[in-house]
């Protein structure tokens, strides 16, 4: 047998109808296409429909308990191939009820109002603005109720009306021999897809389908500490359903735009500045540019190059829970390349005086150089 749909529902051999019903409930809350559009999750989805399908109807199960698969076309095990209809005799009315809890049991038509799917808008901002948040005007098209007939689809001055083919049931009835005898199957009704009730004349602006498409600006409020990939959830602002039903949720995906100065870290940033090498040896202060204005880089005498010169409380505001992150500068010291005679005589002279002229240097295994500089970005130096 190809499919143990008692695993797939997750229920024991034994289970009862109200357990099966329960483990699909569940699992189609979870697997729902509108709520999760990843391909595999709709294989899923599509497996536990059929699993239902053949485990909440007694007559296929009794045919699947047999050894028998009712939903393929020759798994009857008779031949008779009375269950024909496959998995398109599944009604809807149990995926509804799935999501609206309709009382166990009753069946019914399905409602045109459904819940709108989610949207997801990209929203560029600087590193400033992820710094400290800010307020933006987003333009967003989405689908919102039609104004015309109000959602319900119809042309104005008609209506709905019942279905004379189903009679309103949104499902008909089908009795088919099988080796098991006489069984009866039920399937959504083809004139009204399973709603019960037609529209003659759908509504010009919508073509029936109760909502259009518009274009709409929104305030977002973007919080402090916010980075690329970061979602903000706009609850009920997304696309409105069919038959003007609620509202999805929009999604705003924060992409920060690469800053001139300054790379991000989590909620650290860092930078790099280089000197020449004599101000490294006596010091000196650097201006620099922070998110917060201008700041003098304090450099002290006799630093390394390599080495990293925090700034405690400059970076980004933490997202959860206040402070912020700090400013790290890193320094290169830059030797100087083109001396002219008197530079490379007082150079001469300084090398003299500290006894440098042929120094024997200080050998170590690997890149001590590399080293101590991640050692500095580990201790903060
Ligand atoms: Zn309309
Ligand atoms: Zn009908």
């Amino acid at each position: 047998m190809a499919t143990d749909y008692y695993a797939v529902l997750g229920v024991r051999r034994d289970a009862g109808q109200d357990e099966i019903k329960k483990a699909f409930r569940r699992l189609a809350r979870e697997l729902h296409p509108d709520v999760n559009p990843d391909p595999k999750t709709q294989e899923r989805f599509k497996e536990i429909n059929a699993a239902y399908e053949v485990l909440s109807d007694p007559a296929k199960r009794q045919v699947y308990d047999l050894g028998g698969d009712p939903l393929s076309p020759n798994g009857g095990g008779g031949g008779a191939g009375g269950f024909g209809a496959g998995a398109a005799g599944f009604g809807f009315s149990d995926i509804m009820d799935a999501f609206f809890g309709a009382a166990s049991g009753q069946r019914g038509p399905r409602s045109r109002t459904r819940r709108g799917q989610d949207a997801m808008i990209r929203l560029e901002i600087t590193l400033e603005e992820a710094a400290f948040g800010t307020t933006k005007e987003l333009q967003v098209d989405t689908a919102v109720t039609c104004t015309t007939c109000s959602g319900e689809g119809a042309a104005p001055g008609t209506s709905a009306q019942t279905c004379d083919m189903c009679r309103g049931k949104g499902e008909v009835s089908q009795v088919t021999r099988s080796f098991l005898g006489q069984v009866m199957t039920s399937r959504p009704c083809p004139q009204c897809q399973g709603f019960g009730t037609v529209v003659p004349t759908p509504c010009p602006e919508c073509a029936g389908d109760g909502r259009v498409r518009a274009r709409r600006t929104l305030t977002v409020k973007i919080p402090a500490g916010v980075d690329n990939g970061t979602r903000i959830q706009l609850a009920g602002e997304g696309e409105v359903g069919p038959g003007g039903g609620p509202a999805g949720d929009l999604y705003v995906e924060i992409a920060e735009t690469s800053h001139p100065t300054f790379q991000r870290r989590g909620d650290d940033l860092h930078c790099t500045v280089t000197i020449p090498m004599t101000a490294a040896a006596l010091g000196t202060q650097v201006p620099l540019q922070t998110l917060d204005g201008l700041e003098d880089v304090d450099i002290r005498p006799g630093t390394q190059s390599g080495q990293s010169i925090p700034l405690h409380g400059r970076g980004v505001t933490h997202l959860r829970g206040g402070g912020r992150g700090d400013l790290i500068v890193h320094v290169e010291v830059q030797t100087p390349t083109k001396l002219d005679p008197e530079q490379e005589d007082l150079l001469r002279r300084l090398s003299a005086l500290r006894g440098e002229e042929r120094p024997s240097g200080q050998f170590a295994p690997g890149q001590q150089g590399l080293f101590s500089r991640l050692k500095d970005a580990f201790n903060g130096r």
